[in-house]
């Protein structure tokens, strides 16, 4: 089954279910300046869930895309290193606000998993939230899983992923226990299930993620069980789809498999299972997308996360041997795959081209330059040992480095940072800064691509204008007032 076609059954399943299908919000969340993207489907209808907002449906369903590369849910780091994690992905949903609650929820994951998508019963695992005794009941007694598939879990903080079966939208508000669906990928692959020490390994996949908003907390800590109960379900289409196309990664499904053609078309790979081809192809659907939503490579909040997703991939185009701009020639191959599911990105492709063109020409020019330093100064660190905070800081500020980029190079080589004495050489370039005296943007150089702000910078250096504020080597300069 296509990835289209999942996403479809999903959302018809639902809509037979008297659910309104809802589009996909942007990924710039509106009205939330908190939240730095939209990370789950239910961000558009917070308002809903609070009270609020009505709408004139109380059930609803999306395919809603998401990101998840900064804020409470940053999975930039597991990219590469995991089957399941992307930046950009799109999460299925169902929603009721205030109408059916945990049991039809559980009911409709069912219904929808084994007759729908007809997964084999015994392949698939719940845990549920170590009180909700309820949830626990639903699933052994209405469903039929056997007990030793229900796995009881608690607020798990330890482990890197480990599961945390109690959900909440903030400090306080509204809030409620969750229930998860595993699907186990079988033996031969590391990892354990849910709950156990090895659940970080890639065998047992949380695929479907069940919340059942329950409760009201205080500031004081106490929970109120809400007059009206909600429900706000996550199913991440790529797990589903490499379920259902009968394969362990997400990178291997359909929609994958041709972005990474079309990252070994570009950089010259011929290793269709090189690392970097599937960083690359995950990174063009978050960067397209970012762009499509309006957020623009800079130096701060949104937009520099963006520039270090860009950073990134053309960090892996540079690692495959493509030394030119070539991360903006896959967007076209976006488009093929998912322009019809999300015609906006149809429509803005030629800027979404345009701007990561810009971006690739403006890092270009020192990325190989800083790989250079990079890989003289790794020279001299033994694996397991620190690269210096120096280093760290020269790569940001003078290569346009974020500081996460040399991370990861340092992480492929077993080498740790030293984020201290980083942040030490971060503060002394900003107190040298406010001591110079005061400043102000550079006038005229307002953000308007690469090309102005390094024309201003080199023009504004010849008259010994510029001062070092600069937070990474191709951020906007600003010169001293006057
Ligand atoms: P994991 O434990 O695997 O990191 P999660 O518990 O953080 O997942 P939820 O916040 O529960 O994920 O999101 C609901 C669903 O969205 C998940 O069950 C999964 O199918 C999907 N999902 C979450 N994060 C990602 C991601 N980074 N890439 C792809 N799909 C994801
Ligand atoms: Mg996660
Ligand atoms: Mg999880
Ligand atoms: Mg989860």
């Amino acid at each position: 089954m296509k990835s289209a076609e999942i996403r479809q059954k999903f959302l018809q399943f639902f809509e037979s279910k008297g659910h309104a299908i809802v589009p996909s919000s942007s990924l710039v969340p509106a009205n939330d300046p908190t939240l730095l993207f939209t990370n789950s489907g239910m961000v558009q209808f917070k308002d809903v869930f609070l009270g609020n907002e009505v709408r004139p449906y109380k059930r609803a369903t999306s395919s809603q895309r998401s990101v998840r590369a900064g804020g409470k849910h940053n999975d930039l780091e597991n990219v590469g290193y995991t089957a399941r994690h992307h930046t950009f992905f799109e999460m299925l949903g169902n929603f009721s606000f205030g109408d059916y609650f945990k049991r039809d929820a559980i009911h409709y994951a069912w219904e929808l998993l084994t007759t729908v998508y007809k997964l084999p019963k015994e392949k698939l695992w719940v845990t549920v939230y170590q009180e909700d005794d309820e949830a626990y009941g639903i699933w052994q007694n209405e469903i039929g899983v056997p007990a030793e598939r229900i796995i009881r879990i608690g607020d798990n903080k330890g482990a890197r992923y480990a599961s945390d079966n109690f959900w909440q939208m903030a400090d306080t508000g509204p809030c409620g226990p969750c229930s998860e669906i595993f699907y186990d990928h079988g033996p031969g692959i590391w990892g354990g299930p849910p709950g156990s020490p090895e659940e970080d390994g890639d065998r047992y996949i949380e695929i479907w993620n069940l919340v059942f908003m329950q409760f009201d907390r205080d500031a004081a800590g106490t929970l109120t069980p809400l007059p009206k109960p909600c429900v706000d379900t996550g199913m991440g289409l790529e797990r589903i789809a490499a379920v259902l196309q009968h394969v362990h990664s997400n990178y291997e499904i359909d929609l994958f498999q041709n972005l990474i053609k079309a990252a070994a078309r570009e950089t010259g790979c011929t290793d269709l299972a090189n690392n970097s081809l599937k960083v690359i192809a995950d990174h063009i659907r978050a960067c397209s997308f970012l762009i499509v939503d309006g957020v623009i490579p800079g130096n701060e909040g949104r937009g520099y996360v963006l520039r270090r997703i860009i950073r990134r991939a053309l960090r892996h185009g540079y690692k495959l041997g493509q030394t030119k701009p070539f991360f903006y020639r896959i967007v076209k191959d976006l488009v093929a795959e998912m322009g019809e599911a999300y015609p906006e990105l149809a429509k803005a492709e030629t800027r979404v081209e345009q701007v990561l063109r810009q971006e690739e020409e403006r890092f270009g020019e020192t990325l190989e330059h800083g790989m250079k330093i990079l890989d003289g100064a790794l020279a001299a660190v033994e694996p397991g040992a620190e690269l210096d905070g120096e280093t760290l800081f020269n790569l940001y500020d003078t290569y346009g480095f974020p500081v996460d980029l040399t991370a990861d190079i340092c992480r492929e080589r077993n080498v740790e940072v030293d984020m201290a004495g980083f942040e030490t050489a971060m503060t002394r370039q900003r107190e040298q800064a406010r001591a110079a005296g005061k400043f102000k943007m550079a006038a005229g150089l307002s953000y308007d691509g690469a090309k102005t702000v390094f024309e201003g910078y080199t023009h504004l250096a010849a008259q010994g204008k510029v001062t070092a504020l600069y937070v990474d080597g191709a951020s906007v300069p600003r010169v001293e007032a006057g």
